[in-house]
């Protein structure tokens, strides 16, 4: 699925992220822990395509994806959320997702003209694919509403719509949790199991350890830009070098 052979990233004299190399595997829902400024919001840019490696290669679904433009790398079933929600406030909670579908005809204008009824029915596919995203989500209440009168943590939820409208084969998220509150966390772990469940890999970087415990199958540490062990969630709580990478030495 997703191979990272050597990467490197340097802000000047800092090496952010130092020659990591590991594989997702098959594995469906993989965590990256590791301290502040270990570099994990670093290797999640230089995955998306937001940041160039300085050396190394990634892989995903056996291409290379390393020196491709975000966009492209989204277009081939690898999305990702940020840490700050990107949804358009003005916007409908239902339009923010259709907005975010790929490859919308009626983009083209010339499209309006000549394949006016392709058009339609791509809106109304994607109209339907949006109301069943909302509702796996529990936000079907709020179709209605300007996206920017939900809760931050419901924005949360909605961004992951986004992602969701593009089919992705592989979703990064960025500290999914962080903010919301614990009856949103738990339906955000219930969407995240049916993501799983349906095939649907999952990369997350969350610093809530009994989720990650929960949720994630394999977890991967970073300690100062250093990949310094992967293991499952038991294997990471007894390893002597990821306590003491959490212990500051
Ligand atoms: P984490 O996500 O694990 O907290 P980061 O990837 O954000 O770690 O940061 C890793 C290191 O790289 C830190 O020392 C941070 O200060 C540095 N860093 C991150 N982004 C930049 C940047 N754009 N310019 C310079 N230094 C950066």
């Amino acid at each position: 699925m997703l191979v990272l052979n050597n990467v490197t990233k340097r802000f000047g004299g800092l090496i952010a992220v130092n020659d990591v190399s590991f594989d997702l595997g098959d594995v469906g829902i993989s965590g990256l822990i590791g301290p502040n400024g270990s570099g994990k919001t670093t290797l999640f840019h230089l995955i998306s395509g937001f940041y160039t490696l300085d050396s190394g290669t990634i892989s995903f679904m056996e291409k290379r994806i390393s020196g491709l433009p975000p966009h492209a790398i989204s277009q081939m079933g690898l999305s990702r959320t940020f840490q700050q929600t990107r949804v358009l406030p003005f916007l409908s909670t239902l339009d923010n997702l259709i907005s975010a579908a790929p490859n919308q005809a009626g983009e083209n204008i010339l499209a309006l003209f000549f394949r006016a009824k392709k058009v339609r029915q791509e809106e109304a596919f994607n109209r339907e694919k949006a109301m069943d995203i909302l509702d796996r989500l529990k936000l079907s209440d709020l179709a209605h509403l300007p996206a920017g009168d939900l809760s931050y943590g419901q924005q949360k939820l909605l961004e992951l719509g986004r992602v969701l409208m593009a089919d992705p084969r592989l979703i990064i998220l960025d500290e999914p949790t962080a903010g919301i509150n614990p009856t949103l966390i738990r339906d955000l772990v219930t969407t995240l199991k049916a993501l799983r469940d349906r095939g649907i890999k999952i990369f997350l970087v969350e610093h809530n350890m009994p989720l990650v415990a929960e949720l994630c199958e394999r977890i991967h540490v970073m300690d100062s830009g250093s990949l310094i062990f992967s293991g499952s969630p038991q294997e990471v709580q007894g390893n002597k070098r990821v306590i003491e990478a959490y212990l500051g030495r």
